[in-house]
C-alpha cells in the first residue's frame, strides 16, 4: 500500500521506485543527502526528550524511540499507531521524505502496551529448549509490535549471564551459549523470512560483547577474560544470529577487559562486521557513548570515537541537537571520514528499504487485533508450561489432585507484575494489576473441579490441617538493569519466609513456586518443602504455571543455569567444577505409567463407570502425551512388585456411582489423569487422552491406577493377581 505522504517532493525519483533493488534505491538516495541529512539518520532520539516534534524534520533525524515505559498516554496498540503516524508524518515533510524508523524494548512480547501478551522472560524460554516454540514467539511478538505501528525491537538479548548476582540474569537463555545459539530462530520469528513480508520487524542481536561476563556480575561492569573466551562464550549467539540474518546490532555498556565497547573499533568493525559479516546497522546503547571517556553527558572526541569504532546509530538519546553539533564538527574537522558517515548511512537504509518504510511509512493497522489475542496468549501459555522447572518432589506429591482443599500464599501468588518482572509496562515493571492477565492464583482457580475449595491469603494466614496441600508463591519482586543487582544475600525475603512457615506450621505438603528471575540462595530452607517448582518470571499467562502444578503438562524444562548452593558460590557455572544445589541441565518430570497389559474385563466392578466410559486398561504406549518428558525421563518399567499392595481395598472405597455422563465420554478415548499407587501412596501420573485397549500382554501383579476425569471424578481400582 502507498500512503500518501504529507508532503512528496521525492516523488518519482530512483530511490522512491520499488522495482529498482535496494542497493540502486540506497546509492540514489545518498547521493541527494547533505551531510546533515546524513548525520541526522545516524542520530536516534528519545520520543520524550523530543523539544517539539518539529525538530524530527529540523535535524532530519532518523529515528526515535522509546525507552522503557516511554508511551504515548493513550497506552494501547491504536494510542501508539497513533503517535508514530504523527512522527512519521513530521519526518514525511522533509525534501528527500526518509521516513524514521522506531523501536523499543520488546523484549518479552511487545511489553510496553497495555494489554500486549506477556511472554515468560528470556530465562524461562531457555528452560524450555524449544527453538521452534521461540521462534514463534518471535513471531507473535512482531505483530504485536507491528500492530501498534512500530518498526524494530531490541531484542533478543544474546547475553550469556555467568554470574546470577547480574541484575539482568533474566534476560539471558542461560549461561551457556549453546541455548542462545540454538534460539536464533527467533530472529526469522521477528523479521519473518524477509524483512519485508508481513508484519516484519527489525531485530538486535544484543548487547555486544560480552555483557553477562562481567566481574561481580556487574551490570555495565568489566569483563576481564581472555579473547579465547569471550569468543568461546559470548560471541557465539552473534554469530548464530548474523547467520539468521538479523538486521541491527546493539553495543553493550560494559568493557572488555578495561576498554569501553563504545569505543571498542577492534571488536565492532574489525571482528562483527569484517571477520563476522555483519552487513546491517550498530546501534549504541542509551546514551553508551557517554561511558566511552568517562563521566557524564558526551564530548566530540567521545562521538568521533563511537563512529569510527563503528557505531552506525547513536541512541543519543537525551540531547540529540549537541550529538548533531559534535558529529558535523568532528566530519568538517577530519576527525571522522566521510566514507564512514557514508558506510553508516547506507546500512541504516538498507534497513529502512528493506522493512518497506518507503513504501508504507505510516502504520498498519492489519494486526491491530493480535495485540493481547487469544492466540497469542496460548502460545504465551504453551511457552509457560515448557519453561516450569521441577526440582523437587518428594513423595510425588506433584502433580496435585483437582479436587479437595488447597491453601494458596505468597506475594506473588495473585500478581500480574511479579510474574512478569522488569519491562513490563514500565522499565522496571511494578507489582500488582499492571496489564491484564490470569495470575497463578486465577489459574489455580481455573484449573481445579467445580466444587473443590480453594482459600488464598497472602501472607499463609487462615491455613489449617483441612487443606490437602498448599502452595507457596514467592520470590523477586520487578527489577531492571543495575538496579536488580545483588551484591549482599539472595535469599528469600522475610515476607517469603513467614508466608512458609505458617504453611509449614499447618502441617500440609508445602510446594514452592519460585518467581524470579534467577536462582536465588534456598538451600536451608528447601530441605522443609514437599515440591519446588522455578517458574522464572513467566508473564502474565500464569494459567501455564497451574497446568504444570496439576498434571495438565508433565514438566520438560530444564536449568539453563546452574543452581548456587550458597550465594558465596557466584559465579558458578557447568563445568567449573563447583558442585551446586541443582545443576545445569536438570528437571524432573511426572512418572508415567504405560502399562502393557490389562486386567481381564471380570475384574472391574460393573458399578464403575462402563467399559465404554471409563479405561479398563492403562494406556498404551501411543496414547501417552507426546509432549511428556523425553524417553531418558520417563520410567519405562512399572512400581516395584513389593512396593505394590497385596489386598483389594474395602469395596466401600470403590466409587460406586458413575460419573455424571455428561462430562465423562462414553465412547472412544477419555481425557483424564492416571495416577498409580506404591506402598498405599498415590504417586504422580499423567495427563492425557488415554485410549483404552487389552493387550493381554505381560502378567503385573497387584496394582492400581486412578483416573481423574475433567470434571474432577475420581475413579480408583485395584486389580488383584497377575494378569
Ligand atoms: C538497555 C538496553 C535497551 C535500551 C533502550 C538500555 O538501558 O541497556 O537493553 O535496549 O536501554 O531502552
Amino acid at each position: 500500500m502507498i500512503v500518501a505522504r504529507p508532503a512528496d517532493a521525492a516523488a518519482g525519483l530512483p530511490y522512491q521506485d520499488p522495482a529498482q533493488p535496494v542497493s540502486a534505491r540506497v546509492a540514489d538516495l545518498l547521493g541527494r543527502m547533505s551531510l546533515d541529512d546524513k548525520i541526522g539518520q545516524m542520530t536516534q532520539a528519545s520520543k520524550n526528550a523530543l523539544l517539539s516534534q518539529q525538530d524530527i524534520a529540523t535535524y532530519r533525524l532518523g529515528s526515535l524511540l522509546s525507552g522503557g515505559g516511554e508511551a504515548p498516554s493513550n497506552n494501547s496498540a491504536t494510542g501508539w499507531a497513533d503517535m508514530y503516524d504523527g512522527f512519521q508524518r513530521t519526518a514525511l515533510t522533509t525534501p528527500l521524505a526518509i521516513p524514521i524508523i522506531y523501536g523499543l524494548d520488546a523484549v518479552h512480547g511487545n511489553n510496553n502496551v497495555y494489554g500486549a501478551t506477556i511472554f515468560p522472560h528470556n530465562i524461562g524460554l531457555g528452560a524450555a529448549r524449544d527453538p521452534d516454540l521461540v521462534q514463534r514467539v518471535g513471531r507473535a511478538t512482531a505483530e504485536e509490535v507491528a500492530g501498534a505501528g512500530l518498526d524494530w525491537t531490541f531484542a533478543p538479548c544474546l547475553c550469556v549471564a555467568r554470574n546470577d548476582r547480574w541484575g539482568r540474569t533474566y534476560e539471558s537463555y542461560g549461561e551457556k551459549p549453546e541455548i542462545a545459539v540454538s534460539y536464533a530462530p527467533i530472529i526469522t520469528g521477528l523479521q519473518g523470512t524477509s524483512l519485508n513480508g508481513s508484519a516484519s520487524i527489525l531485530a538486535t542481536a544484543k548487547h555486544y560483547v560480552g555483557d553477562g561476563g562481567t566481574t561481580n556480575g556487574t551490570d555495565q561492569g568489566n569483563t576481564q577474560i581472555s579473547e579465547s573466551e569471550l569468543r568461546a562464550v559470548h560471541l557465539p549467539p552473534f554469530q548464530a544470529a548474523i547467520a539468521k540474518g538479523v538486521g541491527s546490532v546493539m553495543i553493550s555498556y560494559s568493557s572488555f577487559n578495561g576498554a569501553k565497547l563504545h569505543g571498542h573499533k577492534y571488536l565492532i568493525t574489525d571482528v562483527l562486521k569484517t571477520e563476522l559479516g555483519f552487513t546491517g546497522f550498530v546501534v549504541s546503547d542509551w546514551a553508551g557513548i557517554d561511558q566511552i571517556d568517562g563521566g557524564t553527558g558526551f564530548t566530540q572526541s567521545e562521538v568521533a570515537t563511537a563512529i569510527n569504532a563503528g557505531i552506525d546509530m547513536v541512541m543519543v538519546p537525551n540531547d540529540y541537537r549537541t550529538f548533531i553539533n559534535h558529529l558535523r564538527n568532528a566530519v568538517n574537522a577530519g576527525q571522522v571520514p566521510l566514507s564512514r558517515i557514508d558506510d553508516a548511512n547506507r546500512r541504516i537504509l538498507t534497513k529502512k528499504f528493506e522493512l518497506g518504510l518507503f513504501e508504507q511509512p505510516l502504520a498498519d493497522r492489519t494486526y491491530t487485533s493480535t495485540v493481547g489475542s487469544q492466540a497469542h496468549r496460548d502460545l504465551a501459555r504453551e511457552a509457560v508450561r515448557k519453561s516450569q522447572v521441577l526440582l523437587k518432589n518428594t513423595n510425588s506429591i506433584l502433580p496435585l489432585a483437582k479436587t479437595g482443599r488447597i491453601f494458596v500464599a505468597g506475594k506473588s501468588a495473585d500478581n500480574i507484575g511479579n510474574q512478569s518482572g522488569g519491562w513490563t509496562i514500565s522499565w522496571q515493571g511494578a507489582s500488582g494489576n499492571i496489564t491484564p492477565g490470569t495470575s497463578i492464583l486465577q489459574g489455580v482457580r481455573q484449573t481445579m473441579a467445580p466444587g473443590s475449595t480453594i482459600t488464598y491469603s497472602a501472607d499463609g494466614s487462615g491455613i489449617d490441617s483441612s487443606y490437602s496441600a498448599a502452595i507457596a508463591v514467592v520470590g523477586e519482586t520487578p527489577y531492571a538493569e543495575g538496579r536488580g543487582d545483588r551484591t549482599g544475600s539472595m535469599s528469600l525475603d522475610s515476607t517469603d519466609l513467614g508466608a512458609i512457615a505458617r504453611l509449614r506450621a499447618a502441617g500440609v505438603p508445602v510446594i514452592v513456586v519460585l518467581v524470579s528471575g534467577r536462582p536465588l540462595d534456598i538451600a536451608a530452607e528447601v530441605g522443609n518443602w514437599n515440591a519446588l517448582v522455578a517458574a522464572w518470571l513467566p508473564g502474565t499467562e500464569g494459567r501455564g504455571v497451574a497446568d504444570v502444578l496439576f498434571g495438565d503438562y508433565n514438566p520438560t524444562g530444564k536449568l539453563p543455569v546452574t543452581w548456587m548452593n550458597s550465594v558465596s558460590q557466584q559465579p558458578i557455572n557447568d563445568g567449573d567444577g563447583k558442585t551446586g544445589l541443582y545443576p545445569y541441565g536438570y528437571g524432573l518430570s511426572y512418572p508415567i505409567v504405560t502399562p502393557t497389559s490389562q486386567p481381564p474385563t471380570t475384574a472391574v466392578p460393573t458399578s464403575v463407570a462402563p467399559t465404554s466410559a471409563a479405561p479398563t486398561s492403562a494406556a498404551p504406549t501411543s496414547a501417552a502425551p507426546t509432549s511428556a518428558a523425553p524417553t531418558s525421563a520417563v520410567p519405562t518399567t512399572r512400581p516395584p512388585t513389593s512396593a505394590v499392595p497385596t489386598t483389594r481395598p474395602p469395596t466401600s472405597a470403590v466409587p460406586t456411582t458413575r460419573p455424571p455422563t455428561s462430562s465423562v465420554p462414553t465412547t472412544g478415548a477419555a481425557t483424564c489423569t492416571v495416577t498409580y499407587k506404591v506402598a498405599g501412596q498415590w504417586q504422580g501420573g499423567f495427563q492425557g487422552d488415554v485410549t483404552i485397549r487389552n493387550t493381554g500382554s505381560s502378567p503385573i501383579a497387584n496394582w492400581s491406577l486412578k483416573w481423574t476425569f475433567a470434571n474432577g471424578q475420581a475413579i480408583s481400582q485395584l486389580w488383584n493377581g497377575s494378569y
